[in-house]
């Protein structure tokens, strides 16, 4: 029996971890467009993590070598702060989201987190670290309950509900008539979007990363919808680093300190009232898409 049982334990340990890379991969797609092409360094140690403090200093980036993205972009994100990058479209915002995970390494300057450049940590110990909410969460063909248990492998009932309801979506599960049992995705019930982020949100927050990067949703939702996903990502933000990558402006007031972007290079920082009254970049991307918002 042991016999058999063994190679089935290490077979469910592998089926998990391949499920989990998979999730992963499928949670970065937004932000990634090309497959991992970067090693742990042969010293690598896990990354040590204190508060989730982020660091870009004067890094320097870009995918092809006649074209930079980034031009010594240095960016301070303290422990538990929130950051929204913003700036206008192909700036390099999501680009600075690729760094952060790695799936390039800078060619200039540096990038850290607690003082530990990422080159010198191993990529698990990265991952683990960083929770990405994505414009667009990949359901599977299963239960809620199980989608959301994706974020973490192990997790009681108790603590998926306690991360749906942090995601406010706990109340939506349990009005369907078979609760976290209801099946989802393509030959299930399907979602909103807003219901398919939050559930997302939820996965995130099982997974518990001290920093959390939130690639906002290019395109508008609903006021309502919107104004819930917003409250939940707050909820979701309290007490870990929050660095958001906003293609839109509207979602960014809030922030604690707004970093505009622009060909690569920071141009702007400030909280949304100091950018405003600075009359600068940030305040004619805010005027234009005002403007855009009432015509449309
Ligand atoms: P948006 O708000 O429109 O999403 P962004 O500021 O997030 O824009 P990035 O996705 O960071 O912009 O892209 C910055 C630039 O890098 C763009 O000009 C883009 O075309 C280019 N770029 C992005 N990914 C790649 C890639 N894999 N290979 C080559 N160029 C790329």
């Amino acid at each position: 029996m042991l016999q058999i049982t063994m190679p089935l334990n290490f077979l469910g340990t592998v089926y998990r971890e391949i499920r989990q890379a998979l999730v992963d991969m499928a949670e970065m797609f937004e932000l990634l467009d090309q497959p991992a092409e970067v090693q742990d360094a042969p010293d690598a140690r896990p990354l040590a993590v204190s508060g989730g403090a982020v660091e870009l200093d004067a890094v320097a980036f870009g995918y092809e070598p006649e074209r930079p993205i980034l031009r010594g972009v240095t960016l301070r994100v303290g422990a538990g702060e929130k950051v929204a990058i913003v700036g206008p479209s192909g700036s390099g915002k999501s680009t600075v989201g690729r760094l952060l995970f790695r799936f390039y390494d800078v060619q200039g300057g540096a990038l850290r987190i607690d003082g530990q450049d990422v080159r010198g940590v191993t990529q698990d110990s990265l991952h683990a670290a960083i929770g990405v909410v994505p414009q667009d969460t990949v359901l599977f063909n299963d239960t809620i309950r199980y989608n959301i248990a994706y974020g973490r492998d192990g997790a009681s009932q108790d603590e998926i509900e306690a991360a749906a309801r942090a995601a406010q979506i706990h109340d939506f599960i349990v009005s369907l008539p078979e609760g976290y049992e209801t099946r989802v995705g393509e030959r299930g019930l399907k979602l909103s979007g807003g219901e398919k982020q939050r559930v997302g949100i939820a996965r995130t927050l099982l997974k518990d990363p001290p920093i959390l990067l939130l690639d906002e949703a290019t395109s508008a939702l609903d006021t309502e919808t919107e104004r819930d996903i917003q409250a939940a990502l707050a909820l979701a933000g309290e007490g870990r680093t929050v660095l958001t990558i906003a293609h839109r402006l509207s979602t960014v007031a809030d922030a604690d300190r707004i970093v505009v972007l622009d060909a690569g290079q920071v141009v702007e920082e400030g909280s949304h009232a100091e950018l405003l009254a600075r009359q600068g970049r940030y305040a004619s991307l805010w005027a234009r898409q005002a403007s855009e918002a009432e015509a449309a």
